[in-house]
């Protein structure tokens, strides 16, 4: 009896040990043998086991999942300043695989000495930090947010996560650039009608040479800050409205012949010449006021920037890529360095002959606008002392 007791727990012992290991039993006991009862127990509680751990990884896959489809970065580091969680969005934004970085201490991953600062402030002061930090190499601006990671009595380690702030920041610094070429571009003509306006209170009524003069430098400044108010809000529209355009077939013949007309007295002021070529029946999907706009616009720089004696050729037609229109002069040119900043607002790069010619600085962004509003987009080719193409796409 003793024997064969013996033999079963030496039986039920091995059972124990293969589902321990996970392997399949090679030996069974029969519901007839003594301590089957105890067996089927802990058959019962492996199982139960095996249950909880599986729950258990899938939650911690769960986890992971979440961290890593996150698109802040997040850094886990324990106490003894190895790195125990990194998801791909902070190891890419770094530079590095997170594979190559889990059990690294944090210092060989992040080489930037303010990261480096804040995670060891967090590991020994085990207090929650927040701090905007430049990365050296990506120039990329992140927010940082650490905190110490604790169960409550034991101290874990800390834990930080990086937003991505770079765009906001730039946004921030646009808006405020912006804010001030305003200021600027309004200050200059209000500050000559303010002087004018001086002059004339001081005496300069009296003169009557100058009175007039002075007067219609007056008006003339006025309706410069008008006209600078006009684009701004106009700008200001087109960026925001969500309105749609009032589309409807517009005849470019007839386009370029009543622009061309329009421009005729100050062609012929800068002795300018002009011609426009259309193809026969071409017409394109477009707000016929918007489209007038953005064209005149582009064709008062072809006057403005032109040299004397010069051309202005208007063409019109249309290929697999959509409709063109194209406005090229004989003029001043673009240098290669300002033809990627020309469209954006304020920018010029004859500063002396667009403040002469009375150019808010907007012309160009105004008419990028309002072609980018149809689907469309503005090319630019340009030789210096040569002359320079704009050319509105307009797509099919
Ligand atoms: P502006 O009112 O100053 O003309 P725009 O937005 O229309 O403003 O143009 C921006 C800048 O691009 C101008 O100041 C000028 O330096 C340059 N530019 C635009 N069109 C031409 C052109 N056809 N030839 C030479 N330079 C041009």
């Amino acid at each position: 009896m003793f024997f064969s007791g013996a033999q079963e727990l030496r039986k039920i012992a091995e059972i124990a040990r293969a589902l321990a290991q996970g392997r399949e039993p090679q030996t069974f006991l029969t519901s007839k043998e003594p301590y089957h009862s105890l067996l089927s127990d802990i058959q019962t509680l492996a199982s139960r086991l095996e249950e909880r751990s599986q729950t258990a990884i899938e939650e911690r896959n769960r986890i992971l999942a979440i961290l890593e489809s996150m698109t802040e970065g997040v850094l886990v580091v324990d106490v003894e300043q190895k790195i125990l969680l990194i998801n791909s969005a902070l190891s890419h934004a770094f530079g590095f695989e997170k594979s190559a970085a889990t059990g690294h201490f944090f210092w060989e991953m992040f080489r930037d000495s303010d990261i480096n600062e804040m995670i060891q402030e967090a590991l020994t002061k085990r207090q929650a930090a927040r701090r905007e930090h430049e990365a050296t190499l990506s120039g990329s601006v992140f927010e940082i947010q650490v905190s110490p990671v604790s169960t409550g009595t034991d101290f874990l380690g800390m834990v930080a996560v990086f937003r991505d702030i770079t765009s906001l920041k730039q946004f921030d610094r646009l808006r405020s650039e912006f804010v001030a070429n305003v200021s600027h571009e309004l200050k200059t003509p209000l500050t000559s009608i303010l002087g004018f306006v001086e002059t004339l209170k001081e005496g300069g009524l009296e003169d009557p040479e100058n009175r007039m003069k002075f007067l219609n430098i007056i008006e003339e400044q006025s309706l410069k800050l008008s006209a600078m108010i006009e684009d701004l809000l106009l700008l200001s529209r087109l960026e925001s409205s969500k309105e749609p355009l009032r589309l409807g077939s517009v005849k470019v013949s007839a386009l370029l012949k009543k622009t061309g007309e329009l421009f005729s007295p100050r062609l012929k002021e800068n002795h300018l010449s002009f011609s426009s070529e259309a193809a026969e029946g071409l017409s394109v999907m477009a707000e016929t006021s918007s489209l007038e706009r953005a064209l005149t616009n582009l064709l008062d720089n072809a006057v403005k920037y032109n040299q004397k004696d010069g051309r202005v050729l208007v063409r019109a037609s249309r290929d697999s890529d959509g409709t063109h229109i194209s406005v090229t002069d004989t003029g001043i040119g673009i240098a290669p360095q300002d033809l990627g900043r020309i469209f954006e607002r304020f920018y010029r790069s004859d500063k002396s002959r667009s403040r002469e010619t009375g150019g808010s600085g907007l012309g160009l962004s105004i008419a990028k606008h309002i072609i980018e509003r149809h689907g469309g987009r503005i090319e630019v080719e340009s030789t210096l002392g040569e002359g320079s193409t704009f050319t509105i796409i307009l797509p099919k």
